[in-house]
């Protein structure tokens, strides 16, 4: 797809012409076409391809011509003469706080500085002194805004920050003084990425309680602490900053720093034609302030309804809210079961009981044992024969445990074969509740083998969800290139779950994706794919990814009765595709 090319181009453009000093309304129309482009579920091509592309609210005609330019050509003719003659670099610079972008094109014309490590190199060397509008308070600024600005290109995966800041909330929501404690920013968005944390707190005695966050065993580094705000590196190498707030501000602070800025900015508008101001410290009609000790005070007094943390990120959530058409988003309580779980048969550490214990005490009615087949060989994948054992051994552990309502539910995280064929036969198959369908080899195929791969897969009767879709970790790989919509538009026609993959390093699908799985009208299923028990956790992770997506409890199939589930299952057996 060439949606983020497409967009951060558009983006640039705004960017140059925010540096040349254009006027604000054509820098902010290229602004908001980047963001809807950002934002679009489908493939751009297809839209314009339809002829559609004026269709998307914000995109004008001549836009509209510039993308179709882009699509057809590989060159926009106005993106490359807005970039004559500009760096890159200089425009990434503008971005940088304490800079701006005329702080960069007076540098640029003084000193040449087209590059921060030069412009670090002029302000090492005194070069900045003296010049118009730089005083040794704005130099300091610059450093700090360049140090900012590196840190913030480093962002943590969200798996990987989460449990440390749950632990860090958790030790210090009982200090005394403390009467609220939350985690704002990108973190409390479920963000599949998160930058530096921001925590929230309500209280007083604000330096006693900076001083119990900064002498929390899992700091390894004090960065400052104060009497309102105390900021700390973790073992882990993330950032966190701690602010003490007045219980009366709580709510306000807690929405200004959770952000997103694009659904920040859309509510200070709002605000602002109703005659309001927002801030961290509440609404205000002039001076008066109407609220601020809860997140919903700034909303309701906006005339809205709260928006979930998930959702702000200023895609339609607004207008929905303001509309009093807020989805009910799905949440953790509504899991009845986990539908991914390696054991100690493969390579997964823990037997049967081990995870049915462990899965009860996670509140959940089942749990799908799918362990990997054959063809993964570094997993012992089992064979045919050994598949059916482990069915039998199932049974019987299922025979000990009846009577207290739990089962554990017997399945394969069965390979897709470079031909597309599954890597079990049929016929054994047909014995399991649930078959999981999955790639883990082949990603260098072309778009058009893996998709037929897939699509070969969703046509096996017995194959009900397809785990990992697209195939990503994160940390070490993009996933292989698959056409989603076919993918999708299949599996909505069979009855094929796709699955919301909630291992930390995958989040697969992702938000917009699985945004686009709904609109399709393609059931999704939430699973952890843990191979440990103490991976288990991460369904909190797929939730958040499904709540970013928009997505109620009715489209998760682990949300339903173990009935209706197994029903689902079986349902494309009998119908076969
Ligand atoms: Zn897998
Ligand atoms: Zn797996």
């Amino acid at each position: 797809m060439k949606n983020a090319e497409i967009a951060s181009m558009f983006e640039r453009i705004a960017d140059v012409l925010e540096l040349k000093g254009e006027n604000n309304f054509r820098i902010n129309s290229y602004r908001k076409v980047a963001r809807v482009i950002g934002d679009l579920t489908h493939d751009i091509k297809e839209i314009a391809e339809a002829g559609k592309l004026e269709d998307i609210p914000g995109i004008g005609k001549s836009h509209a011509e510039k993308i179709e330019e882009f699509l057809q050509t590989g060159r926009m003719s106005k993106y490359e003469e807005v970039m004559e003659g500009v760096s890159e670099e200089t425009v990434t610079m503008m971005h940088i706080s304490g800079l701006g972008p005329k702080t960069v094109i007076m540098l640029n014309k003084e000193l040449g500085i087209e590059r921060i490590s030069q412009l670090e190199e002029a302000i090492k060397q005194g070069r900045l002194k003296g010049l118009k509008g730089i005083a040794e308070k704005k130099i300091e600024n610059i450093l700090k805004g360049i140090k900012l600005f590196r840190t913030s290109q480093e962002r943590i995966a969200l798996g990987v920050a989460f449990p440390v800041v749950n632990r860090i909330v958790n030790q210090l929501k009982d200090v005394k003084g403390v009467s609220a404690i939350q985690p704002a920013g990108s973190l409390r968005r479920m963000k599949e990425t998160v930058g530096d944390i921001d925590i929230l707190c309500a209280g007083k005695q604000g330096r006693k309680i900076i001083q119990s966050f900064v002498n929390l065993p899992e700091v390894s580094e004090i960065l400052a602490a104060g009497v309102t705000k105390g900021s700390v590196r973790m073992d882990e190498g993330l950032q966190v900053d701690l602010r003490v707030v007045e219980k009366d501000s709580f709510g306000s602070a807690l929405q200004y720093f959770t952000g997103s800025k694009a659904h920040n900015i859309h509510l200070r508008d709002i605000a602002r034609k109703k005659g309001l101001k927002i801030s961290e410290y509440g609404i205000f009609r002039e001076k008066k302030k109407l609220g601020g000790r809860l997140e919903e005070d700034i909303y309701k007094k906006l005339g809205m309804e709260l928006v979930p943390p998930e959702l702000r990120e200023d895609r339609g959530e607004i207008e929905a809210s303001q509309e009093g058409r807020l989805p009910k988003l799905i949440e953790l309580k509504d899991i009845k079961g986990d539908l991914h779980v390696h054991s100690n048969w493969t390579d997964g550490s823990s037997t049967f009981e081990e995870i049915a214990r462990y899965a009860r005490k996670c509140g959940y009615e089942y749990c799908v044992i799918s362990d990997h087949t054959k063809s993964t060989r570094i997993a012992h994948g089992l064979d045919e024969e050994r598949l059916l054992k482990e069915i039998e051994e199932i049974n019987k552990i299922n025979k000990k445990l009846s009577g207290d309502g739990f089962r554990l539910i017997k399945a394969s995280e069965c390979d897709i074969k470079n031909d597309g064929s599954m890597d079990i036969s049929d016929k054994v198959l047909a014995k399991l509740d649930i078959v999981l369908g999955a790639i883990h080899a082949g990603f260098k195929q072309s778009k058009e083998q893996i998709t037929e791969r897939i699509l070969a897969s969703i046509h096996n009767p017995y194959v009900n969800i397809i785990v990992h879709p697209t195939g990503r970790l994160m940390s070490q790989r993009e996933g292989y290139e698959v056409d989603m919509d076919k993918v999708m538009e299949a599996a909505a026609k069979t009855g094929t779950a796709l699955e919301i993959n909630s291992f930390w390093d995958r989040l697969d699908l992702n938000d917009v994706n699985a945004r686009k799985a709904k609109e399709m009208g393609v059931k999704v299923a939430i699973s952890t794919d843990a191979h440990h028990l103490d991976q288990m956790w991460m369904m909190q992770l797929g939730v958040g990814v499904a709540r970013r997506a928009w997505l109620v409890k009715q489209d998760i199939i682990n949300t339903w009765p173990i009935k209706k589930l197994l029903e689902f299952c079986k349902r494309k057996t009998k119908h076969k595709t």
